[in-house]
């Protein structure tokens, strides 16, 4: 199997060749020709299975075909989880448009930056728009953009999609496209909700499905770090510091703990926000959307306000307070290292919490090596 049997463009052939691919991975394989002529797909695809430029390259080359209508219209819709994943596809929407007879417009749109260079560039309509929901409801609410001649609707990652929460989001953007469209959605796995989603959106799809990848198991770093109680919040962000973190949830004891250890945050110059019961429900939606859309990068909650919380691609997650009971501490960690991510869970131990957290190892058959942070040693024991 070749490229250039799959019926893609001279132009596009090269890009591919740029690139360094020689052969079409399966999934490829599968939606290339698919795409091509103008039918749906519901491809089952994780990352690093060749899905981008499945998607990217036929969809490119249908663009070329035929210049962009005047108006502020988008002709390709990618909707993606993150904008991680945004700038991944607009690139690969880049690379591979480069030898075009025709320049195509390509835009990426997320939240967590201003809006306003967005609503200038999205002046005069788009070919291909890759976007996360809720900027790009914000996008439409602005009139910056239409979706009403969305030729192409991709779902990128769809799982993912609905795993932060934006399914309400989705639900929108989609009652805002047309009717008669091609529409293409992959998804690494297809929990009820996004089977439903795919038998809801896809006419007549072509269907790939690879084999899945060996379900492996949640791999979540486990680190017990001796710390004073008062310089936790130091010891915390130079954690969040040295090693990166984009996203936190620290867990403290008490509503109290969960304002003040923010505010301590927040005076540092870290995007931090309280998680707690006595919120209004507005003030926690708003808090979890901002974490999802990364505005904000910690979120300091009790265990009662972090029940129910679904967040994907939560690199870390930190016990500031050790929890009471040895269950909520699995309750705890296992809210990172979802969907096959890689995670760590660090417990801060002071010199009147050791005994507890021994009991915690001790109903789950663990022994964590006590760590001690050069700078951040306790002095008292
Ligand atoms: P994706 O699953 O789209 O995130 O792609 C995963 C990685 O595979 C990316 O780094 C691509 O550049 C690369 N890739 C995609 N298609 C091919 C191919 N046919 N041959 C080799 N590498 C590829």
């Amino acid at each position: 199997m070749s490229f250039s049997s799959l019926g893609l463009s001279e132009p596009i052939l090269r890009a591919v060749a740029a690139r360094g691919y020689t052969d079409p991975t399966p999934v490829q394989a599968g939606a290339i020709p698919a795409v091509l002529a103008g039918r749906d797909v519901w491809a089952s695809a994780q990352t690093g299975s060749g899905k981008t430029a499945a998607f990217a390259l036929p969809i490119l080359q249908r663009l070329s075909a035929r210049p962009r209508d005047r108006g502020r219209f988008a002709r390709t819709l990618v909707l993606v989880p993150t904008r991680e994943l945004a700038d991944q596809v607009g690139e690969s929407f880049r690379l591979h448009s480069r030898w075009l007879p025709v320049t195509l417009k390509i835009l990426t749109v997320y939240g967590g930056v201003s809006i306003n260079p967005q609503m200038i560039a999205l002046g005069g309509g788009t070919d291909i728009l890759v976007a996360t929901p809720g900027r790009l409801l914000d996008l439409m609410a602005h009139n910056a953009v239409s979706l009403a001649e969305v030729e192409c609707l991709v779902l990128d990652e769809a799982d993912r999609l609905l795993d932060l929460g934006f399914a309400k989001e989705v639900g929108r953007l989609l009652s805002a496209l047309p009717a008669q469209r091609q529409t293409l959605l992959f998804s690494a796995t297809f929990p009820p909700a996004v089977f439903e989603l795919a038998a809801q959106l896809l006419q007549d799809p072509v269907r790939i499905d690879l084999p899945a990848a060996p379900a492996t198991a949640p791999d979540i770093q486990q680190r017990a770090i001796e710390v004073d109680p008062g310089r936790r919040t130091q010891l915390l962000r130079h954690l969040i510091e040295t090693h990166g973190w984009t996203r936190v949830l620290v867990f403290v004891a008490t509503t109290y703990a969960t304002e003040h250890v923010a505010e301590k945050l927040r005076r540092a110059g870290l995007a931090a926000a309280a998680m707690n019961g006595d919120l209004s429900q507005g003030a926690r939606t708003q808090a979890l959307a901002d974490f999802k859309e990364s505005k904000l990068r910690v979120l300091v909650a009790t265990d009662l306000a972090a029940r129910g919380l679904d967040i994907a691609l939560l690199p870390a997650v930190v016990n500031y307070d050790l929890p009471r009971s040895a269950n909520d501490y699995i309750h705890r960690i296992g809210r990172t290292g979802r969907a096959g991510e890689s995670g760590v869970a660090v417990s801060f131990i002071s010199a009147d919490s050791h005994a507890h957290f021994r009991l915690i190892e001790k109903r789950h058959k663990l022994t964590l090596t006590r760590e001690q942070i050069p700078g951040f040693e306790p002095m008292e024991v």
